[in-house]
């Protein structure tokens, strides 16, 4: 369930301090350090897994949790009707830089599609 060495697993146990918004048995959320808009939280599962290329069968309910509390917390900022975005990405090209998987919720502002 643990990696040595990853940050976002180390949120999760409290080893690294975090300004946590949401928690349940199957994902956690907290602020991102560097928000790229008013609302930028990420959503992490509890489960360690490096990339979505990692993602097995077994874990489709765990992922697909990610959405629905994102979702809630975007309800909840009063982010739903005018929208947000909920992104993941995936090793180099799509700029992962932690390899625990999370969900941005990034709201707030006008995005521009595509992306860079
Ligand atoms: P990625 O580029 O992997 O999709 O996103 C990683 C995100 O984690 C970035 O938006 C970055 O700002 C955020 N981040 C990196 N280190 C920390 C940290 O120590 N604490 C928090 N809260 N966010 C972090
Ligand atoms: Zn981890």
């Amino acid at each position: 369930m643990s990696q040595t060495n990853c940050l976002f697993c180390k949120i999760r146990d409290g080893q690294i301090p975090a300004r946590v918004v949401y928690r349940d048995d199957t994902c956690m959320a907290f602020e991102d350090i560097n928000p790229q808009a008013p609302t930028h939280v990420l959503f992490i599962p509890l489960k360690h897994i490096s990339t979505v290329n990692d993602v097995e069968m077994d874990d489709r309910q765990t992922v697909g949790h990610l959405y629905t509390a994102a979702a809630k917390v975007a309800k909840e900022r009063g982010h739903a009707d005018k929208g947000y975005r909920l992104v993941m990405n995936c090793n180099e090209d799509a700029g992962q830089t932690v390899f625990h998987i999370h969900l941005h919720l990034v709201a707030g502002r006008p995005m521009g599609w595509p992306p860079g």
